[in-house]
């Protein structure tokens, strides 16, 4: 799969993507992240990629023919996303990381200052991510988010690891059960038993039991979506669990 990211800060993405899964998935082939500097699509001698907005206002604007350049010397297949990360995007869900990772090319463009000039969204990018309701200073922090976890999915970047995402927190509809490892107690603090016991069957239900009622517990809204049978709906009628 390949990334292409246009931003006018490429320096911030070595470090967080060169390390670990990103950075393994990379070097064994699986994803390959291009950083495309924005400001090599300016048209001044100063590399400008902003500047005030029409009505006035306080604040900058990124002016729309650098990226509409940068995308276009892409030369990205048709029907290719691009998206554009904004806090008034769509929250960036584990569905979409999984719908962008079966995707051959995905392009992301990080705005700066007090946003992006209207026309790149209308005319540019395919879609609008956010990854949450606030304001970062620029979209490059998201785009690493989305890119991590993008790449996760990829088959073969998580090794052996891999069965485990079916039981990821999203992935399952549901968050995951709690984890735990050596030693079986820490002060004072004991493994539950079943989980020693070596009975898959019982450490199986265990784990979904414990799924279900911490997901009541803390996004009880993932339960209106998730696929429940009727012993998980029992079980969460048992934890007080009302349907409607
Ligand atoms: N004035 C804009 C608004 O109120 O919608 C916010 C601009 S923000 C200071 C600058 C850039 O940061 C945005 O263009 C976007 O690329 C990025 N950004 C900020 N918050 C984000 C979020 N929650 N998700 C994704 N990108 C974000």
């Amino acid at each position: 799969m390949r990334l292409h990211i246009v931003t006018i800060f490429p320096e911030m993405f070595p470090a967080p993507l060169g390390a670990g899964i990103v950075g393994r998935a990379q070097e064994a082939g699986l994803a390959a992240v291009h950083v495309h500097d924005l400001r090599d699509f300016a048209h001044d001698r100063r590399r400008t990629t902003d500047d005030s907005p029409f009505g006035g206002g306080p604040g900058m604007v990124m002016r729309p023919e650098p990226l509409y350049e940068a995308v276009e010397s892409l030369q990205l297949p048709e029907g290719s996303p691009v998206v554009a990360l904004t806090p008034q995007g769509a929250p960036f869900r584990q569905a979409d990381a999984e719908r962008l990772a079966a995707e051959p090319v995905v392009t992301l463009l990080c705005g700066r200052y007090d946003g992006v000039d209207e026309r790149v969204v209308a005319g540019l990018a395919t879609e609008r991510l956010s990854i949450g309701d606030y304001v970062l200073t620029g979209g490059e922090l998201a785009a690493m988010v989305v890119v991590d976890a993008v790449v996760r999915l990829l088959p073969g970047a998580l090794g052996h690891a891999e069965e485990a995402i079916a039981d990821d927190s999203f992935t399952s509809g549901l968050l995951q059960y709690p984890q735990y490892t050596r030693p079986a107690d820490y002060r004072g603090m004991s493994v539950p038993e079943v989980l020693l016991s070596g009975d898959h069957a019982a450490i199986d239900r265990w784990r979904r039991n414990q799924a279900l009622r911490r997901t009541l517990e803390l996004r009880p809204d993932l339960l209106a979506q998730a696929t429940l049978s009727d012993e998980d709906r029992k079980e969460l009628r048992r934890l007080g669990w009302s349907e409607n």
